[in-house]
Parts: structure tokens; C-alpha cells; sequence
């Protein structure tokens, strides 16, 4: 994807979150008070909004004021704060920034990246949360479900964890006065839909956006290792037990045995250039097997591989692996999982007969 893709497509995620969840509010509960949002920031390091709103309850009654806290007894903070977790590190640096923004700024968040940075415990993420969300001022808050969702959409490799990177990327293609509430939206949608282990494409408000990523085709002899590589990734994941076949002591052995054979041809769904779906067919027994990755299940990829091989292919029978273990392939095809067989647009599907060992 071009830059200029990027930022066209983030444009209409925009839009589609706004559209989602107006009132992009933090979920931090600070009460437009800025010594509260920065003790809170400090404390949601590692830790749910959820659990800091509660605790804050009770830090804020016995420290009002970032005075009281400054001056407040040290045990005493750290036994309030516990539940946060890391609660030694981030006590003391509560009471040191609560120091600083009474007696250096008279009770007044500063409103700049370089000042914020000089606040005990406060980094880059803070820093912006502070800045968007008391000032109004462009920033990336790169949290957990930003970095996902962001990769997830293609707007870097997918898995990118460093915050900083991921900052500096969307703060390029976002537009400045979106950008605050943009990662608060995100924070929600990802919580509601885009979640980290088992995303609710299917109901998902912008899998539209995010299918456009995908694209399906017959894979040459050069990415057939990449197809393997995914379909070990999807049975490690379901922790397949061991399957005999073609002689093989594990199913990796087996899979790879099938490919030595070379009577195999992949049809493969992309997305950013990673193979995340794959529907193997045997050219000689028309044998099929599916492998969606969970992360993708709910986009219709296992109907865009079985159009792509039934234009290719005369196949009228498809064995389907592992239904035991739950990869939804009958379910994306429109029917309910069985051990039955099925027959779709004039091909039977068979569930796989397996032995566990
Ligand atoms: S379609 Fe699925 S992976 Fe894509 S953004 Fe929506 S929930 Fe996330």
C-alpha cells in the first residue's frame, strides 16, 4: 500500500469509528482535571482503565489535590494503589509529578511534549494522552489496541509493538485534529470488536475496510513453504493432536510429505503479503484442506478460496480437516458445523477421518 492508499483508507476508518461511537470519550474517568488524568495515566501502565477509575476513587477522596498527594505518606499511597500493580515505582512516581506540577507549575499540566517528558514516570504515550486530551493538540496515544488494530489494517507489519514507531507512522496519516479522539475510539472499538484474541469480524463495522486488504489467488511453487508455515500456525493453535498420515510421525512431517509429493496446488488469501488462509487441493483425489487464521475468521475468505478453486478445478468433493477442532470452515460456507457430510453448489464436503495418538 502506497502512503497515499494509507492515509485514504485511515481517512474512512475515521469516519466509520466516528459514525460507530460519537462521543469519543477517555475511558480514564478524570473529571476534566489534569493532576487527575496525569496520576491516572501513570497508573494504567499494565494495568485496565477499569481497575485504575476504581482505585483513583479512593486516591482521589484522600488526595484531592495534587498538593495533598505531593505531601501525602508514601505506605500509604502504594497500599491505595496496589491493585494498579508495579505499585512501589508507580507510587513514588505519582507523588514526585504531583511535586512537580504544584510547586514547579502552580497545579497547571504543561502543555508541551519536552516539558511533559521531564514529569517522573510520564513517556510519550502519557505525554500525548495529556496533550489531546487537555489541550486539544494533535497526538497519537499508541496503546495496546491502537498498535493492533493499526497493524491488523495494514498500516505496518502487523505485531509491531513499539510504540514510538507507531506514533510517528499515524501521526502522518491521520488527520491532526482527528488524531486525539481517533485513539480513543480505537481504545473502544477494540474492546467491542477488534479485540485481540478473537475478533468480531463478522459484525465488525469496518471489515469492509479491512477485507480490501485481502486479496485470494493460486499461489506459485515459490510460496508453498509460507502456506505451510500457516497451516502449522492454525493446528498449533487449535493443538491438533498428532495426526498419522502418509507414513508421517506429526502432521508437520505429514503436510510436508504432502508437498514433497507436489500433487498439491494452494489457493491462498493474502493479507498485507502474509498468507492467512489457505485451501489446499489435490489435484489427483480432490482431496481439500482449509486453514483460516482465527484472527480472519468471519470475512468470507473460505468462500472467496472455494469460488477461486471451483473456477479452477472440477472438483464435486472435498474432505475437510480438522472439524473436530472447530476451524469453521462449514460455518463460513453457510452451515452449521457437522460430522455429516454437506454438499454446497454441487460439492460434497466430507469431515476428515483422523487418528490421535
Ligand atoms: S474485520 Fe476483524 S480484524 Fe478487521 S478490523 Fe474488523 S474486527 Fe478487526
Amino acid at each position: 500500500m502506497t502512503q497515499k492508499e494509507k492515509k485514504n483508507k485511515i481517512a474512512k476508518v475515521v469516519k466509520l469509528l466516528k459514525k460507530q461511537y460519537p462521543e469519543a470519550i477517555c475511558s480514564l474517568e478524570y473529571e476534566g482535571d489534569g493532576y487527575k488524568l496525569l496520576v491516572m495515566g501513570r497508573l494504567s501502565a499494565q494495568c485496565t482503565d477499569a481497575r485504575v477509575n476504581i482505585v483513583c476513587r479512593e486516591l482521589f477522596k484522600k488526595y484531592p489535590t495534587a498538593r495533598d498527594l505531593a505531601n501525602g505518606d508514601i505506605t500509604e499511597i502504594e497500599n491505595i494503589i496496589k491493585p494498579c500493580g508495579l505499585y512501589k515505582m508507580k507510587a513514588q512516581s505519582i507523588k514526585d509529578s504531583s511535586n512537580l506540577l504544584h510547586y514547579k507549575y502552580n497545579d497547571v499540566v504543561p502543555n508541551d511534549m519536552d516539558t511533559l517528558l521531564t514529569f517522573p514516570g510520564v513517556g510519550r504515550k502519557i505525554a500525548n494522552l495529556l496533550l489531546g486530551d487537555l489541550y486539544s493538540m494533535p497526538a497519537i496515544v499508541a496503546d495496546t489496541h491502537c498498535m493492533r488494530i493499526a497493524g491488523r489494517l495494514g498500516m505496518y507489519p502487523e505485531g509491531q509493538k513499539n510504540p514510538e514507531k507507531t506514533e510517528k507512522i499515524l501521526s502522518r496519516l491521520i488527520e491532526p485534529k482527528e488524531q486525539s479522539d481517533f485513539c480513543h475510539r480505537m481504545v473502544l472499538f477494540g474492546r467491542e470488536f477488534c479485540t485481540a484474541r478473537s475478533p468480531k469480524c463478522d459484525t465488525c463495522p469496518i471489515k469492509i475496510i479491512c477485507k480490501n486488504e485481502i486479496t485470494v489467488k493460486k499461489l506459485g511453487v515459490e510460496r508453498l513453504d509460507e502456506c505451510l508455515d500457516t497451516v502449522w500456525r492454525v493446528f498449533s493453535e487449535f493443538e491438533v493432536p498428532i495426526f498419522s498420515q502418509e507414513g508421517a510421525k506429526t502432521y508437520k512431517d505429514g503436510i510436508e510429505a504432502t508437498r514433497k509429493n507436489g500433487d498439491i496446488t494452494f489457493y491462498a488469501a493474502l493479507h498485507g503479503g502474509k498468507v492467512i488462509g489457505v485451501l489446499g487441493m489435490r489435484e489427483n483425489n480432490h482431496i481439500g484442506y482449509f486453514y483460516i487464521d482465527s484472527k480472519y475468521h468471519g470475512l468470507g475468505i473460505a468462500t472467496d478460496l472455494f469460488n477461486l478453486m471451483k473456477n479452477d478445478t472440477d472438483a464435486k468433493h472435498i474432505t475437510v480437516n480438522a472439524m473436530k477442532y472447530g476451524v469453521p470452515v462449514y460455518t463460513h460456507l453457510g452451515f452449521v458445523p457437522t460430522e455429516n457430510e454437506k454438499t454446497v453448489n454441487g460439492v460434497t464436503f466430507t469431515p476428515m477421518e483422523y487418528s490421535e495418538k
